[in-house]
């Protein structure tokens, strides 16, 4: 059989640092074949657009997509007719048709006191996000006429079924509960919502469906987490949701994330952005990134036992008391001696490498 092809885009900023991490660690659990392409910014300097048609072929005929990050302070312009680098990111998910984008939420049991949350409110958490990607408010019409600004919020039946659809698969595979998040109190896209994945859930009747407001999900989320199993709802609920629940892990350089369609390559990467403030530091955490590619093992590649040996190796370098800065000391005033056992900060490359012990050893 030949080796799964893997497109890697590493984007901007410390995309490069952490995707490099991320690839040492595949290495370690299988053989791939990887080609690799500018986007967002990077491809702006190079080619003038975000994302070249070149580019998106190579990903389409790709297995799955292995992506870092877009968009930096150079890149930035309030200028409407200049390129800016998340179109990359938009016009990659256009271009895929990636409609369902997946990100799980568990803290790892070495960092419950990294989060800003109590650890008894925190412990036990094990949720996943399904937001929906390519409809809504983000992809209305918009416009200004005079003092008035619009943006039309759309959803159609069938976008609703099909991401509907992913969040009860999802809860099949895992705890049997979906929560469907909504507005159907004040706004007509949410009682199509509401009453699409009504009509739905009689094909799952082993999944426990509830309906909850945004505005309550949202308390919820830092009051009871550990309620959750899969979360499902509309791009704009989940672009805030999935954030608020970036934040019970305690840092934002934890988190990885999925983009699905139908049938061809998903996109893995980090939910975190490209961090211009840390480019060359070192210190960048790579843990998001190469969690990443433990959710492209499993959803997109189809090797759910190399994905659990990167989670696992992960969670054991964790164990072992290695940080980043940004999850070293968090919440504590002062840092622990470095005499004591405890916590040791590290950089990219050191925690890289005590992934790979893990996997090596
Ligand atoms: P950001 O996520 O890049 O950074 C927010 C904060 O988190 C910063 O303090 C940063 O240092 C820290 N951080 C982020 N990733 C980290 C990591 N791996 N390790 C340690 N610390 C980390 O968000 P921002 O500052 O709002 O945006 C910076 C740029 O990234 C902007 O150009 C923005 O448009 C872009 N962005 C891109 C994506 C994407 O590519 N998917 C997502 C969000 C933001």
């Amino acid at each position: 059989m030949s080796a799964p092809r893997i497109v890697i885009l590493p984007g901007d900023g410390i995309g490069p640092e952490i995707v490099a991490a991320a690839r040492r660690v595949l290495d370690a659990v299988g053989q791939f074949s990887y080609s690799e392409h500018p986007l967002g910014g990077a491809s702006i300097d190079a080619h003038g657009r975000a994302l070249t048609d070149e580019v998106l072929r190579a990903c389409r005929e790709a297995d799955a997509v292995l992506l870092g990050a877009v968009g930096g302070p150079r890149w930035d312009t309030t200028d409407p007719d200049a390129p800016r680098p998340e179109q990359g990111l938009l016009g990659l998910r256009k271009g895929l048709g990636l409609y369902a984008n997946l990100r799980p939420v568990r803290p790892s049991a070495s960092l419950l006191g990294a989060s800003p949350l109590r650890e008894e409110r925190i412990a036990g958490t094990d949720l996943l996000v399904v937001r929906e990607l390519t409809g809504g408010i983000y992809f209305g019409d918009s416009g200004r006429d005079g003092d008035r600004a619009h943006d039309d919020c759309v959803y159609t039946v069938a976008e609703i079924e099909r991401i509907a659809r992913v969040g009860f698969e999802a809860a099949r595979g895992r705890r049997r509960r979906l929560t469907s998040v909504d507005k159907a109190n004040v706004l007509e896209t949410s009682r199509l919502w509401r009453e699409t994945v009504i009509r739905l859930a009689a094909d799952y009747p082993d999944v426990e469906l509830e309906h909850m407001l945004a505005d309550n999900a949202a308390m919820q989320l830092v009051s009871e987490p550990a309620r959750f199993d899969v979360i499902v709802t509309d791009n704009m609920f989940g672009d805030i949701l999935s954030d608020e629940s970036a934040m019970l892990t305690g840092s934002l350089g934890m988190l990885p994330s999925a983009s699905l369609g139908d049938g061809g390559p998903g996109v893995f990467e980090p939910v975190h952005g490209s961090a211009p403030d840390l480019v060359g530091a070192g210190t960048a955490n790579p843990l998001a990134t190469i969690l990443s590619a433990a959710l492209m093992l499993r959803h997109g590649l189809d090797m759910p036992a190399a994905a659990a040996r990167v989670e696992d190796a992960v969670e054991a370098a964790l164990a072992r008391g290695v940080r980043t800065p940004d999850l070293a000391w968090v919440g504590s005033e002062t840092p622990p001696m470095s005499d004591l056992p405890g916590e040791v900060e590290v950089g990219t490359e050191e925690m890289t490498a005590a992934v790979l012990d893990n996997l090596e050893g």
